[in-house]
């Protein structure tokens, strides 16, 4: 054995041996593991070449649980893949003049090398890559049943249109209205797309979250984002006839809304630019068609339609209240969607903010219609206030037969009119748009759809899928390259065998990971999506990922799964039983800022910081040129900020244990993780303690476990047969090991690692306490005892820890001869709590006497009230402190003190 502790060593030795045997391969119902499957899974990471320290975290929780697991007796499966497909593919093509393929296949190179240092427990052999035919020829299969079967369908959808590029740009790419290469104002274009109808399963997505193991927060986020209300659909009548003479929309404006309460507080109605009746309104108006062509500039995303400042214009036309008949004015707004319900909303100033403030801006009146329960609360037009837009603490007013109702009772007496007038009716809503999947770019899976001029849109048969992607274009940014490459447009229509031309738009990538964790359980089936394998592991028992993925991979991966549920693929609904949301990994920044206010930021490697006498910053300097710099605070770590821990520098210098040790410990793992040198620092020196402790025992543990072997004592010579026997301290060690390990257990069945971390530094301290004993353990009675309980609490210690840092417990493991006995350390059994150590027999109680602290005294633990009266006067301390006295009184507090007062 080696005297040092050099982790690249223990390391690369360890790695080496789990991939000679094999040791991470599952297989369905293999008999080694009696408690059955257990799938523990990672989001699949994207490509870009290089782990971050948010990745080394994802990863060590989830291998922390696969290797615990297994040695518990779990078949446990931990696969690994890459979520290949993308625009960063793309954009860096274009900065390098490297095709797209190449840059991913390399980078997925890097990265599953930087994954392998880290030791991880993963089953490589279930390796998937988005971006191969061999898995997307399955999402375009899928497509293709669900094209079948009406769930994806085609529609014209709005698009970020660059006019200078004449492309289309994700949204990601419009900067302040800009595209973000050619700074062309962007405009919206009405181009078909297709849709996955993943609103028909809405109810259910929603329905299906109560079962799930899930923080509360991600399902309410995706309770949010499907966003089901209940309401009233209604129509205001009017007289409005188009250029055609007919009626625009039969003479019936309908709105949607969730305050039907206050409907008598409607003073406009408006609509979208795109509504009929804008475009009504715009006939001889150039101000109001000026109007709605700049609102058809600017990006499609929700979230700048929603924090676009409000703006609108008033059409001249009016509708007729539903309920009174009076004429409401009809606006053009630039916040209403013809995307969501009908395109057109009631505007009641007084109970909604946003109709609030428009009325505000544009003098429109504001009639207050629902007065609080408390009538200290007052109304006023100036100035909105929190009460006014509640529906349940308050009643109608100024609303004709309505006043005095609560909400419910108001929303069905406006229900009845309006449904006896043929009006309106009760309708359940939703957030949840159909999820548009036609991307116009090239680095993704392509749609299997060719367009004949005799035909239309024929589906590509199944036995000409996968449609390949070629993987040698190098976009230019100017449109989509697969546009441009005949050798893939150019194709002959499958039904009339006519010439016709592929469709070039390419799916979502959302698409790839909505199924992959399922090819990993079956990643080789040629013939069918998934196979019977899949039906053993799913639904999977973990997964693992942060928090950013709450709402859209999970929502899109829950309605994928219940596809292949109704089409006879799978037989489950939710794809993950369990869901753990590890947190942030933050660090320090610092940085300079220029005369213009521009900041310059430094990572903290290069920065040497000083600390107060309590271990404050107080101050910084760059190492390179000792000129001070700023502390910008505590930072997600990024790229901006530049404060990012590089894990392959980390792992190259301490070794991978250390950073799966200081990631463990400095943070439970749904918590923020701070990153410390100190810390790390901290870990390493923790390692050295282990390996020396090790290192001046392991010649002793390996010859006594040899003895008992040949004793025949084998499996059972981790434990101390002789515990009865043991001195008081030896005891009281052995109860400490048993504690500690008791409380691990309980630590990983609650998934707090870094407390079952600190149990594991207490074992040590402990195992520590006992001294040494001679190298052979043939010593004196007292030696053999020590060692006999220094062998058990070392092999508890490294069973406890290896979960955590398998490759320096896997060295010590064979080096102090346990292997020879117990075998590989990644199949040992889980230590087991012996109950007998952790009773107490002997208590030491402070002593006191007259309140002052004198010593200590020894009692049996289950000592009563006179025979610890006893033993506190019979004690040497007793005498030591006060010869010859008589007790004028004991006072005892149960399991702490005696206190003599003489
Ligand atoms: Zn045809």
């Amino acid at each position: 054995m080696q005297e040092k502790y050099i982790p690249q060593t223990v390391e690369r030795d360890a790695q080496a041996h789990w991939t000679a045997i094999d040791a991470w391969r599952a297989l369905e119902n293999d008999p080694r593991f009696p408690k059955g499957k257990y799938y523990a899974c990672s989001m699949l990471p994207y490509p870009s070449g290089k782990l971050h320290m948010g990745h080394v975290r994802n990863y060590t929780i989830n291998d922390m649980m696969a290797r615990h697991l297994r040695m518990n007796g779990w078949n446990v499966l931990m696969p690994m893949g890459w979520d290949a497909f993308g625009l960063p593919a793309e954009n860096a093509a274009m900065a390098n003049g490297v095709a797209p393929a190449a840059w991913t296949w390399s980078n997925i190179a890097h990265m599953k090398a930087q994954m392998q240092s880290m030791g991880l427990a993963i089953d490589w052999s279930r390796e998937v890559a988005t971006c191969s035919p061999e898995y997307y020829r399955w999402n375009q299969w899928l497509f293709l049943r669900m094209l079948e079967r009406g769930i994806a369908y085609l529609r014209t959808g709005s698009v970020n249109w660059d006019p200078i590029d004449q492309t289309v740009l994700a949204n990601e790419q419009v900067i302040d209205g800009r595209g973000w290469r050619s700074g062309a104002l962007v405009e919206k274009r009405e181009i078909p797309m297709y849709y996955l109808g993943i609103s028909k399963y809405a109810d259910e997505l929603i329905d299906g979250l109560d079962g799930l193991g899930w923080p509360d927060r991600v399902k309410t986020m995706q309770q949010n984002w499907i966003g089901r209300s209940e309401g009233v659909r209604f129509a205001f009548p009017h007289r409005l006839r188009g250029e055609d003479g007919n009626l625009v929309g039969d003479g019936r404006l309908y709105v949607f809304t969730t305050r039907a309460d206050t409907i008598m507080g409607v003073t406009f109605v408006a609509v979208a630019p795109e509504h009929p009746v804008a475009a009504l309104a715009a006939t001889g108006r150039p101000d109001i068609a000026e109007f709605i062509e700049r609102c058809r500039a600017g990006g499609v995303a929700e979230a700048e339609v929603a924090t676009r400042e409000k703006e609108g214009v008033p059409t001249g036309l009016f509708v007729d209240h539903p309920l009174t008949g009076e004429p409401v004015p009809v606006w053009i707004g630039n916040y209403v969607l013809m995307s969501y319900g009908d395109g057109a909303v009631m505007g009641v100033p007084a109970h909604d903010e946003r109709d609030f403030a428009f009325a505000r801006v544009y003098g429109l009146p504001i009639k207050q219609v629902i007065a609080p329960a408390q009538a200290a609360l007052a109304f006023s037009t100036e100035a909105w206030a929190d009460w006014y837009g509640e529906k349940t603490n308050g009643v109608c007013v100024h609303s004709g037969e309505l006043d005095g109702l609560g909400y419910q009772a108001a929303v069905d007496r406006v229900v009845e009119r309006l449904s006896a007038q043929g009006l309106g009716e009760k309708r359940t809503t939703l957030r949840l748009r159909d999820w548009g999947v036609s991307r116009q770019r090239y680095w993704g899976t392509p749609i299997p759809i060719i367009h004949c001029d005799a035909c239309g849109a024929v589906p590509v048969p199944d036995e000409q899928l996968p449609v390949v992607l070629p993987d040698d274009l190098v976009p230019d940014g100017s449109g989509n390259p697969l546009a441009k490459d005949e050798r893939f447009w150019r194709t002959t229509c499958p039904r009339c065998h006519a010439p016709a031309r592929r469709e070039t738009d390419t799916m979502d990538t959302f698409v790839d990971s909505s199924w992959y964790f399922m090819r990993y359980c079956s990643p080789d089936a040629t013939h069918a999506m998934v196979d019977s394998r899949n039906d053993y592991w799913m639904p999977m028992d973990q997964y693992i990922g942060g928090i950013e993925h709450a709402v859209l991979h999970l929502l899109y991966a829950r309605f994928w799964t219940r596809v292949m549920r109704d089409i006879g693929l799978v037989r489950f609904d939710e794809p993950f039983s369990n869901l753990l949301t590890q947190g942030m990994v933050l660090n320090d920044t610092f940085y300079r800022e220029d005369d213009s206010g521009r900041r310059t930021w430094f990572n903290p490697d290069d920065v040497e910081v000083a600390h107060d006498d309590k271990g404050r910053p107080t101050g910084a300097v760059l190492k390179s040129d000792h000129a001070a710099v700023s502390l910008g605070g505590i930072e997600k770590m990024s790229k901006s900020k530049n404060n990012g821990i590089d894990p392959k520098a980390q792992i190259e210098q301490y070794g991978a244990d250390t950073a799966r040790l200081f990631t463990m410990f400095a943070s439970p793992p749904e918590q923020t993780l701070e990153w410390s040198g100190s810390g790390v620092e901290g870990a390493q020196r923790f390692l050295r303690r282990l390996w020396n402790f090790a290192y001046g025992r392991h010649e002793a543990i390996a010859i006594r476990l040899r003895d008992r072997a040949s004793e025949g004592i084998g499996a059972s010579a981790l434990t101390v047969p002789e515990a009865d026997g043991l001195s008081e301290s030896l005891r009281d060690a052995r109860r400490d090991v048993h504690t500690h390990l008791r409380q691990a257990d309980f630590d990983y069945s609650r998934r707090q690692y870094n407390t079952v971390v600190s149990a594991a530094m207490k074992v040590l301290n402990t195992l520590e306490s006992l001294g040494a004993t001679s190298t052979s353990g043939q010593g004196s009675a007292t030696e053999s005892s020590i060692l006999a309980v220094s062998t058990e609490g070392l092999s508890i210690l490294l069973r406890l820890l290896a979960p955590v840092v398998p490759h320096i417990t896997h060295a010590l493991w064979v080096e102090c001869g346990y292997a020879d006995t117990g075998g590989d350390l990644i199949n040992a059994a889980w230590p087991q709590v012996d109950e007998a150590a952790l009773t107490r027999s002997q208590i030491s109680l402070v002593l006191q006497i007259n309140g002052k602290v004198r010593g200590s005294v020894s009692v049996a633990a289950d000592a009563d009230r006179s025979a610890i009266e006893a033993a506190a006067l019979a004690s040497e301390a007793f005498h030591r402190a006060a010869p010859g006295q008589m007790p004028k009184k004991i006072i005892i507090v149960a399991g702490r003190l005696v206190n003599v007062v003489v």
